[in-house]
């Protein structure tokens, strides 16, 4: 196929398409890929170029495109029910899937989440979250207004997951718009005179305690993003943060919301990060891979202790009143009760813990490079900085390994790397390989 094909599509692209994050007044000099379809780890564009997919398509593949299994579930689902809405009405993947996801819920100590609420996408499950936290407070004795929230966190871009974020560049301008949070530090060795993940999350640790000795009675829930701010840089941090916040939390009676639509699903080489720290949360968000990356879905696991508090007469209003259209879609729902079972059948979490260990062999060979200044991994996400060079030193890099076949994604001066869970050794190989070469040709 000519390279105009291509071309011509991006023409057509520019004159009528807005396209998220994106700055459109270099949108075209950015070279963006017409994707036409994909298999597996690869992604093949309208020129009939294949690429390898490292960054699963925004972090959300899990098997990889296409896989049989996953197609199957979602055409037979499309055979009998296209969609029915979950208000008044119920069916059966939205209740196999609920029943599918608690009991791969984390266990341990009192707390059990015993209940799944349906929505979209990370950033609207947030917001159902933040929604039932502060809910949860006015119900069980006093409104408590306000959030923590973590520097450095992204948990969406919705006006609630918005205000819960701390990530200057995309949250600024919303500023006069949002909801009332409070800063606590991040746990990261990020700006951090340490180096040492341990000490660094005890500092957040005690920064966070004193936040809650003086705002604690007016908090009604802490969201983490557990063992990775992901959207900040992969910014990987200690388990040990993660048991003082939840024990912060039980001090002051607020609610953890650990938000796992980056991390969890397998992503870090368990299938949920918050077990990494062994802790459970009042409420879990899980979006991303839950579907595979196939269609959107969102869930937020709450406790039964939460649920129990919106119980009663319906003239008491404590009814959650909050719900999309397409709430629990079966399609989406079949879509992911196939691939958790998948996962489970094929023991996918625990291969994705060795493929984890392997890119960080392979990755740790990068360190060669002056301009490599830093490498991050947990599991099968992971980040590689690169040295300032002038402006967007990470799209030089990236571009730079599209031409070497293999696509990824730049966060500031950090290239990440998210390959599907179910990546081949060889492919894994391949990643690191094309990376390995883009950095030597950028600072050449
Ligand atoms: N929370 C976290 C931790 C995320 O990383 C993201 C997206 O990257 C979101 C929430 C928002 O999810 P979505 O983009 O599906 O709305």
């Amino acid at each position: 196929m000519p390279k105009t094909e291509s071309a011509a599509w991006l023409q057509r692209d520019a004159a009528a398409v807005w396209h998220p994050f994106t700055q459109h007044s270099r949108w075209l000099d950015d070279e963006p890929t017409v994707v036409e379809r994909a298999e597996g780890p690869w992604l093949y564009d309208i020129d009939g170029n294949r690429y390898l997919d490292g960054v699963s398509s925004l972090w959300v593949t899990t098997f990889g495109h296409g896989e049989p299994a996953i197609n199957d579930a979602i055409r037979e689902q499309l055979a009998r029910l296209d969609h029915a809405t979950f208000l008044g009405a119920t069916h059966r993947p939205g209740i196999e899937l609920a029943e599918e996801l608690l009991s791969t819920a984390p266990t341990g100590g009192e707390r059990a989440l015993g209940k799944v609420f349906f929505a979209g996408d990370g950033s609207s499950a947030v917001e159902a979250a933040l929604k039932m936290a502060y809910q949860y407070s006015v119900q069980t004795g006093r409104a408590r207004p306000l959030f923590v929230r973590l520097a450095e966190a992204y948990h969406g871009d919705t006006l609630g997951s918005v205000s819960v974020g701390g990530i200057g560049l995309f949250h600024a301008t919303y500023k006069p718009l949002l909801l009332k949070t409070v800063e606590a530090p991040s746990p990261a060795v990020f700006d951090r005179r340490t180096t040492d993940p341990a000490t660094a999350a005890a500092e957040a640790a005690a920064g966070l305690e004193s936040l809650m000795a003086e705002h604690g009675d007016e908090v009604c829930a802490i969201i983490v993003e557990p063992m990775v701010q992901a959207a900040a840089g992969i910014l990987t941090y200690d388990a040990s943060y993660l048991t003082a916040a939840r024990a912060l939390a039980d001090r002051h009676g607020a609610l953890l919301i650990c938000d796992e639509v980056a991390v969890g699903v397998g992503r870090t080489g368990r299938m949920w990060a918050s077990e990494h720290a062994g802790i459970v949360p009042d409420l879990l968000i899980a979006a991303k891979g839950l579907t595979a990356g196939y269609l959107p879905l969102s869930a937020v696991l709450a406790t039964d202790e939460v649920y129990n508090a919106f119980l009663g007469a319906p003239a008491e209003a404590r009814t959650f009143f909050h719900g999309h259209t397409y709430t629990a879609n079966p399609l989406c729902a079949a879509a992911a009760l196939a691939n958790l079972r998948l996962m489970r059948e094929r023991e996918l979490v625990k291969r994705a813990d060795e493929l984890g260990v392997l890119l960080g062999e392979r990755l740790a060979a990068l360190t060669r490079h002056e301009a490599v200044t830093g490498i991050r991994r947990l599991g099968v996400m992971a980040a590689v900085d690169v040295a300032d060079k002038g402006e967007r030193a990470g799209v030089a890099v990236c571009k730079a390994a599209k031409r070497r076949g293999v696509w990824l994604r730049p966060l500031g001066n950090s290239v990440v790397l998210m390959p599907p869970l179910a990546l081949r050794p060889e492919e894994t190989d391949l990643l690191v390989g094309a990376l390995d070469e883009a950095i030597a040709e950028v600072y050449a």
